[in-house]
């Protein structure tokens, strides 16, 4: 199981910003309401992802790290409609299996109650010993892949790998704002931001993560049709220093890279005029989930509509529109 585990492994976990996603999925898949992401020399040396939601019972917790264990489908049926993020048991399982990692919960609220594993990249049936702990779960994950070290080779510098996590932070971050959220690395915030549920809200946390810039030369906007609905911020050409990485695309609230949705956002954008800019944005698609397969691949940043088509030129007609509307000096049309 430990090989097998560590082969999972290098599907789900790469490097640091992979762990955070993992955790960050399923402390957002446990309800929670705030989450702290604690790091230390990048993610390399530690990665602590804290959270507030349901816990997980003290008999539980061994298997919470073992393979395919998962608490989130219990039918084959169900993978068709997941509304979780995680579902398929490997996540917990890979991480412990390259790195030492421990998980610590409490579904109580009783402080002073809470339980915790501790596993070292064995096999071994992880001990579940008493530890106080607010509500909610804590995973640490120390000295990633230190016994896996062609994998720890491929780490990249500090830096690097750091910028790879806030990256990572930034997308979950605009993917919920009603969540309270945390980054922290070498013992500095970086950032706090406070759930937000009004647009006012919105705002202020997409400055906070992609800077004022972008939001003072970005055009909000908000369109549906039938079942499809189209929100966020689009920038304008205004925008003379827009980073090209700055392309946000969320489907049912996860982020998604697609090569339709690519398309036809810069088709609209090229046909309004923007010729040589790059599109930039941070965009949010609502439309029914039985006509999209979010699970194509593990990582899941790929979609399958089931009428491409449909939402292709419901998004590339909602931005034209919209960015035609905005364009300076010109009237629409
Ligand atoms: P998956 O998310 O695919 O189910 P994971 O390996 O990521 O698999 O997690 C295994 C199980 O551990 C989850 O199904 C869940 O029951 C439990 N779990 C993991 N993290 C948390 C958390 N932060 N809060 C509550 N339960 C958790
Ligand atoms: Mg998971």
């Amino acid at each position: 199981p430990r090989l097998a585990n560590q082969i999972a492994a290098g599907e789900v976990v790469e490097r640091p910003a992979s762990v955070v996603k993992e955790l960050v999925e399923n402390a957002i898949d446990a309800g929670s309401r705030r989450i702290e992401v604690e790091l230390e020399a990048g993610g390399a040396r530690l990665i602590r992802v804290r959270d507030d939601g349901g816990g997980i019972e003290e008999a539980d917790l061994p298997l919470a790290l073992s393979r395919h264990a998962t608490s989130k489908i219990v039918s084959l049926e169900e993978l068709e409609g997941v509304a979780s993020l995680g579902f398929r048991g490997e996540a917990l399982a890979s991480i412990s299996s390259v790195s030492r990692l421990e998980l610590a919960s409490n579904v109580d609220d009783d402080p002073t109650a809470g339980w915790r594993v501790v596993a070292e990249g064995r096999q071994m049936e992880p001990r579940v010993s008493p530890v106080p702990h607010p509500r909610g779960t804590s995973v640490t994950v120390r000295d990633l892949f230190f016994n896996t070290p062609a994998r720890r080779k491929f780490l990249r510098t500090e830096k690097t790998e750091y910028g790879h996590v806030e990256e990572a932070f930034r997308r979950l971050a605009l993917s919920r704002f009603d969540m309270a959220w945390t980054l922290r690395h070498n013992h500095k915030t970086v950032h706090q931001l406070p759930a937000a549920d009004d647009p006012a809200g919105h705002e202020r946390r997409v400055a906070a993560l992609l800077g004022k810039t972008f939001l003072d030369n970005a055009l909000h906007l908000d369109l549906s049709a039938g079942h499809l609905r189209l929100s966020g911020w689009v920038g304008l050409p205004t925008h003379s220093r827009a980073q090209a990485d700055q392309q946000y695309f969320f489907v049912n609230g996860r982020v998604v890279r697609d090569r339709l949705v690519a398309h036809a956002i810069r088709q609209a954008y090229r046909d309004v005029l923007f010729h040589g800019r790059h599109p930039v944005f941070v965009l949010y698609l609502q439309l029914d989930p039985a006509v999209v397969d979010v699970n194509v691949h593990p990582t899941k940043h790929e979609v399958r509509f089931r009428d491409g088509r449909l939402v292709h030129d419901f998004l590339f007609s909602s931005l034209h529109r919209a960015l035609a509307e905005a364009r300076p000096g010109e009237g629409a049309g």
